[in-house]
């Protein structure tokens, strides 16, 4: 009786996580989700964030990178990562590069573009996670003040 009683003041006030989206007239979602432009333009930039030393990268990373290429997981492993001891992660390996110390081995150093785009770890997925880029910002600005759109500002 007592537990009839909650169902039925449950079925009749639902907890706060199950009410239903509100909706606008159109029936979409609200908020509806707004594509935010982006503020940088990765194909005028160097591969500032390719030449960072540590890109960390998962399992999940590695199992991707090896599908790509057709090998196993190990060998991936092997082939495009190294340990970081001390924080117990994989990083992607480096190359020397034509404009920076190093870049990543996946980065074309003639076109300045990743070469394994389509199967490219989680982290350079999600970079900048915002509209602005600062590697950009900093590139923009420079290349303004030297009245030079070319140059290749160094950090
Ligand atoms: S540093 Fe910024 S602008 Fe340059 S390639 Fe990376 S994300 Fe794109
Ligand atoms: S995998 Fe591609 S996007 Fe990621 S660091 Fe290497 S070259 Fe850059």
């Amino acid at each position: 009786m007592y537990l009839a009683a909650i169902h039925r003041y449950n079925d009749a006030n639902p907890a706060s996580h199950e009410q239903p989206m509100p909706t606008t007239k159109t029936r979409k979602p609200f908020p509806v989700p707004v594509k935010v432009k982006s503020k940088y333009d990765c194909l005028k930039c160097p591969g500032y964030c390719c030449s960072y030393q540590e890109i960390e990268i998962n399992q999940r990373d590695i199992d991707r990178l090896a599908k790509h290429f057709g090998l196993s997981s190990a060998v991936a492993e092997e082939r495009f990562t190294k340990w970081k001891a001390s924080e117990s992660v994989h990083l992607l390996r480096h190359r020397k590069d034509t404009v920076f110390d190093s870049i990543c081995m996946f980065f074309d150093q003639d076109k300045r573009r990743c070469t394994v785009y389509e199967a490219r770890p989680g982290v350079c997925r999600q970079y900048p996670d915002s509209k602005h880029c600062g590697y950009y910002e900093f590139l923009k600005f420079e290349r303004e003040h030297q009245g030079d759109e070319e140059m290749v500002a160094l950090t």
